[in-house]
């Protein structure tokens, strides 16, 4: 049975009953992959602290009956915050290895302006693709396009808290609103209005 062996990022988490964990992985060699620990609670339990979302890991897998991960072990935190990991999770396609967003994440030098340029949506001088007037300060990951301020109020609260991505918070107060359970993505959170410093 062979067996794969890569570096990762733990994007997510899902739980699966009492004993089986699942995983999203942004890995070096494969890009985004899911795998399962398998069913035992003792090896899941064993591997759980390693597999954490925001772990920069070992991973080794075999593919039966789907990605089995059978071994697990963390180097160190990757140093994203949660929100990105989350949305990293969504907008990355599966199997698809990223080099240059990789060694971004894994040299600490991981933005989403950067990250959305390397991914192939550069956002220097994007347009809201809702209104095509105003620049897109905000990246909506379901229509995979930019938004403006205006246009990421209309969405429903639940896709500005999920799925948009914000090009004018800088990752350290992404980090900073993890710790204090903040977002500007929350029901009533102050996003800004750009339209103004843009002179409109
Ligand atoms: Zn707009």
């Amino acid at each position: 049975m062979q067996e794969y062996v890569t570096a990762a990022v733990s994007l997510r988490k899902y739980p699966q009953g009492d004993s089986d964990g699942r995983y999203v992985l942004f890995t070096e060699r494969f890009g985004k992959m899911a795998g399962r620990t398998k069913s035992s609670r003792k090896i899941t339990s064993k591997l759980a602290p390693h597999l954490e979302p925001g772990t920069l890991l070992k991973v080794r897998f075999v593919e039966v009956h789907g990605t089995q991960i059978i071994d697990a072990l963390k180097e160190r935190n990757a140093g994203l915050p949660f929100t990105a990991l989350d949305r990293l999770a969504m907008m990355l396609p599966d199997g698809q290895p990223e080099p240059e967003l990789w060694r971004m994440v894994i040299e600490g030098r991981f933005s989403w302006h950067a990250a959305l340029a390397v991914l192939g949506w550069d956002p220097e001088d994007a347009v809201c693709g809702a209104c095509g007037i105003r620049p897109g300060a905000y990246f909506y990951i379901s229509r995979q396009d930019f938004f403006c301020a205006s246009c990421v109020r209309k969405l429903p609260s639940i896709m500005r808290q999920n799925a948009v991505i914000s090009l004018h918070v800088p990752l350290q107060s992404e980090r900073n609103m993890d710790e204090q359970g903040k977002s500007e993505f929350a029901p009533n959170g102050p996003i800004q209005d750009r339209s103004e410093d843009a002179g409109i």
